[in-house]
């Protein structure tokens, strides 16, 4: 998210898909969401919902730098790659896998338009954390200076009020934020904090750790639900070091694969509207481009 804050630039395309449910508690100023009480995955039909996997920021606008010195890209690509192939490992073939080369601020709304034009019945943008510059602090790492924080892990996610389908990224964050528990992984709560001055944000589901930040480009320009997962924090030292490890990206892919499996379950009425729409597309078009 930080990188939304600092400067960024430029890459490349691409592919991947997909979504879940239960009735959530009603949080401050939360949407009550309605879920089906025993979600059918019989109503899911997964090679036709489209997983749109937008990795945040390009190779050279990188986002954040980690306690460490690499990029938030990296992480970034890294995790949404794993996170394709479970899905597409789970039955959702359609997913689309996005890198671009188009900085910001045209880049993100390239982002969501493509997403737009395939048709695609969720979106989820992948990024890693990091804290605005005047609460990092400065330590020598590998015999240079670096910069970190490590009073803030966690993961945070974060939807649009200005989203065309509020309820569904309302419900989808809810769905991901709980498979993340489910999974040993907790939110951050510190973007309610004070000290966050202007990126302070309003914690809308207070139960999985969603946020609202309706200015986010690629959560207001898409047309399906969207969500921005900010998948932990890299200038947290010992996190950065669990979010660069296999396991940690395998936890993460597997949430939001039972996320995406019970968003699917619960919205059977999208999947109609899906089937009518629905055009097959070529990943190595995607990749092409
Ligand atoms: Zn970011």
């Amino acid at each position: 998210m930080i990188a939304l804050w600092r400067a960024g630039t430029a890459v490349l395309i691409a592919l991947s898909i997909a979504v879940a449910s239960a009735n959530a508690p009603s949080a401050r100023g939360e949407e009550r969401v309605r879920l089906p009480s025993t979600p059918s995955a019989a109503t899911c039909q997964r090679s036709t919902f489209r997983v749109f996997i937008d990795v945040g920021h390009t190779i050279a606008v990188p986002g954040a730098f980690s306690a460490r010195g690499v990029p938030e890209y990296e992480f970034n690509l890294h995790l949404a790659q794993d996170i394709d192939q479970a899905l597409i490992d789970a039955g959702f073939d359609n997913t689309v896998l996005q890198l671009t080369n188009e900085p910001p601020p045209l880049g993100l709304f390239e982002r969501a338009a493509r997403a737009n034009r395939l048709r695609a019945d969720l979106f989820i943008a992948i990024h890693h954390d990091s804290v605005p510059d005047n609460l990092l602090k400065t330590w020598q790492y590998d015999g240079r200076q670096n910069h970190f924080n490590d009073q803030f892990p966690g993961y945070a996610i974060f939807v649009s009020y200005n989203n065309a389908d509020r309820a569904g990224s309302l419900l989808f964050g809810k769905l991901l934020g709980e498979a993340l528990q489910a999974r040993g992984l907790g939110y951050t709560p510190h973007y309610t904090l004070s000290v966050m001055g202007r990126h302070r944000r309003e914690l809308i589901d207070t139960g999985a750790g969603v946020y609202r930040y309706d200015a986010l480009v690629v959560l207001y320009e898409t047309h399906m639900p969207a969500v921005l997962l900010e998948a932990g924090s890299i200038v947290d030292r010992q996190e950065e070091l669990q979010l660069a490890s296999p396991e940690r990206r395998a936890s993460i892919s597997a949430a939001v694969v039972t996320a995406v499996e019970n968003f699917c379950a619960a919205r059977p009425h999208r999947m109609a509207e899906q089937q009518k729409r629905y055009r097959p597309i070529s990943r190595a078009a995607v990749f092409a481009r």
